[in-house]
């Protein structure tokens, strides 16, 4: 699960997001991406590795506009690959998401999607948030957004940007955290408080099966069922350098502590409580081959190696 980070305000959107993005490099990533809404355009710029390729790749010139979307990929469907980076869109490219998290019944959907006519650009569990909304959409876009959302099944912590409602920023959160960030006439949005604080420090969590509607009048905060919710905006008050070491003397302490909800951030949506297995979903598509292979390799150092020899 990775880093998301959005804005809507007066200000150009891309450079905030691209900071934003490099205050969540700590969490790891394999690729990073930026849609900013210009004008009932979207322009996308994707990127395989550092948020630095993504920034040579712009050359300068950052998409102008003052909403916009970006996202650090760790990748849990489909290879690390520039077509596998988010934001993803639908076909008419009329919307764009950013996800955290696994969709995991992406497959149906997919099949089911593809059978209505949908291309598919990429091979991830992602993709499909933004065609499903395409299949539902009739001139309502938060209606097509609320129901596309009760189609899931996984986690997700999710931004979309759409032609359909240019002006506006949805957001969504099911089991991956999500932060919206209230400032002077400007929203942020993002996975985790870090890229907020240099830009305000009046903030609320999303709690999961809730969405946000974003405009530049405010925010409207609902169940993903449709019932009106109440947020209180907190203080947040701490310190960048506190932030990073969260209180603690050093990051190694830091890191030690962090130990349950780390492991709990790495097995979401990987675990299917009901019926106490562990669900791989990366690991899904390849399962005859995996079950009929003769040897398998496990290559690792360090503490992948310890996991390995567990596997
Ligand atoms: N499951 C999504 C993907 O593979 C999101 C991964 C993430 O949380 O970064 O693209």
């Amino acid at each position: 699960m990775c880093g998301i980070v959005a804005y809507l305000g007066n200000k150009e959107a891309a450079s905030i997001l691209i900071n934003g993005l490099r205050r969540l490099e700590y969490r790891g990533y394999d690729s990073a991406g930026i849609a900013i809404m210009n004008n009932r355009s979207i322009e996308t710029a994707r990127e395989v590795g550092k948020i630095r390729n993504l920034e040579d790749a712009l050359a300068g010139s950052f998409p102008a506009g003052t909403i916009g979307i970006g996202h650090t990929r760790w990748a849990t469907h489909g290879e690390p690959s520039k077509d596998n980076a988010h934001p993803h869109t639908d076909c008419d490219g009329n919307i764009a998401v950013i996800h955290n998290g696994i969709i995991e019944n992406y497959s149906i959907l997919k099949k089911a999607l593809i059978k209505n006519g949908h291309t598919f650009k990429s091979e991830t569990d992602t993709e499909i948030i933004a065609h499903l909304i395409e299949e539902l959409y009739d001139g309502n876009f938060e209606q097509a957004f609320r129901q596309a959302l009760l189609q899931l099944e996984g986690t997700f912590g999710l931004v979309i940007i759409t032609k359909h409602d240019p002006e506006k920023m949805y957001i969504a959160r099911k089991g991956s955290p999500i932060v919206i960030g209230v400032g002077e006439n400007e929203f942020f949005v993002a996975s985790d408080v870090t890229p907020l604080i240099p830009h305000t420090r009046n903030v609320f969590y999303l709690d999961d099966d809730e969405m946000a509607v974003i405009s530049h009048t405010g925010i409207i905060t609902k169940t993903i069922y449709n019932m009106p919710t109440e947020k209180t905006v907190e203080k947040v008050n701490f310190d960048i350098d506190d932030i990073d070491k969260a209180g603690y003397d050093h990051y190694m302490l830091k890191e030690i502590f962090e130990q349950p909800k780390t492991i709990m951030d790495a097995m979401r949506g990987r675990l299917i409580r009901e019926e106490g297995l562990v669900k791989l979903g990366g690991l899904a598509e390849v399962e005859d081959l995996l079950m009929n292979a003769e040897k398998i390799y496990i290559t690792a150092s360090g503490t992948s190696w310890h996991a390995a020899l567990i596997g």
